[in-house]
């Protein structure tokens, strides 16, 4: 008997083979160019991706973590203040936080869209006062967090906002892009992400004209001048290589998305008749980049071996809250938190799959949950 077709959870090598001859294409140019770094497609894509956001300045840096920082650093956060984000994100979120010696602060999830709750983050501004400099709302799974609300406490009480959008390209809020409504976002091009590179990336997107030149400055040595620091800055350079495959893959993305769209308009279909809990649809508020399709089940390590037995592989983003975690461990209860962390699974959904693939796992799940 034949093992049966493995389906993988993410799938750069066939975002790669989609886009093989253009990308090729794309590196040949870089190559014969002399120019690998910070270079005129670093510009180009920077451009490019502001356009995409429907204007305003993106920088191209060396990762989404180091966006999170350098984005954190040039909105005036530092050393001794308190940041609030959510604790059923990647670590990166409060490692950026830490790296500028600012703290973050835990606020609870709403229960069904899992993305920062504004009743509770209004609770944490009125307890933790004007030590409270930032919010990095986490537009986990491609799901924008509920930003009106959130731009509005932020505003009433002077704080700025980061999105965290490493997990949201494309997504829409109320009309709205992700990235779009804070005083500044993050973009990682990691190469799982909805818009990948084949390597690390990221950018900073604004508005802000003085604060693009700021990151600007901040991502190499703090120069505004070549070879003069105008202020300590560091090293988080985006190179041309990873810029011009993020040329190529821009170009695809808007389809790309749509098609995760439509297998989780699928998934939401075939899988109604199962005891999970699944995601919450697109609405006119909001369109997901469905960078994940995440189903909940208490009895997430049955279902996960089960599927692995099938070829099926899911991820769990994330298993152990941050408060939970020895890096940043804190003493606050998180119930809502803390249960979808003990729950989520995360389905394939990316765009290298077939329809066919989502029904297969589709049909394998109502078999374990009626056999
Ligand atoms: C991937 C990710 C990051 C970090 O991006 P890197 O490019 O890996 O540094 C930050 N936040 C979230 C929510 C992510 O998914």
């Amino acid at each position: 008997m034949s093992e049966p077709k493995k389906i993988l959870s993410a799938d750069p090598h066939a975002s790669f083979s989609a886009h093989e001859g253009e990308i090729r294409a794309a590196l040949d140019r870089v190559l014969v160019s002399g120019h690998y770094v910070l270079g005129p497609e670093v510009t180009a894509f920077e451009n490019e991706w502001s356009a995409y956001q429907g204007g305003g300045y993106s920088i191209g840096v060396a990762n989404g973590t180091e966006a999170l920082e350098l984005a954190l650093g040039a909105l005036g956060v530092g050393p001794g203040d308190k940041v609030a984000t959510v604790a059923n994100t990647v670590s990166a979120t409060a490692a950026a936080i830490q790296q500028i010696g600012a703290q973050p602060v835990f606020v609870e999830i709403e229960a069904d869209s899992m993305t920062l709750s504004p009743a509770a983050l209004a609770e944490v501004i009125m307890r933790e006062g004007i030590a409270l400099k930032a919010i990095v709302p986490v537009h986990l799974y491609g799901r924008t967090a509920a930003m009106p609300e959130i731009v509005e406490l932020a505003q009433k009480h002077g704080i700025k906002v980061l999105e965290d959008c490493a997990q949201a390209h494309g997504a829409v809020c109320a009309g709205r892009k992700a990235g779009t409504w804070g005083d500044a976002a993050a973009f990682s091009f990691y190469p799982t992400k909805n818009l990948g590179a084949l390597g690390d990336g990221g950018a900073v997107f604004t508005r802000d004209h003085s604060m693009a030149q700021r990151i600007g400055a901040l991502r190499q040595y703090g120069w505004r001048q070549r070879y003069v620091s105008a202020e300590p800055g560091r090293n988080s350079r985006l190179d041309e290589m990873q810029a011009a495959i993020l040329r190529v893959k821009l170009n695809y993305l808007d389809a790309e998305n749509a098609r995760r769209a439509r297998y989780a308009r699928r998934y939401l279909e075939l899988l109604q008749a199962s005891p999970l809990s699944l995601p919450l649809a697109d609405d006119a508020e909001v369109i997901s980049a469905w960078h994940q399709f995440t189903v909940r089940t208490p009895h997430r390590s049955d279902l996960q071996a089960k599927l692995v037995e099938q070829g099926i592989h899911c991820g769990v983003l994330y298993p152990v809250p941050l408060h939970h975690q020895p890096a940043y461990a804190a003493k606050v209860q998180l119930p809502l938190s803390e249960r979808a962390c003990a729950e989520v699974l995360s389905l394939p959904v990316h765009p290298g799959l077939s329809a066919e693939d989502i029904d297969r796992v589709s049909a394998e799940i109502l078999r374990w949950s009626s056999p």
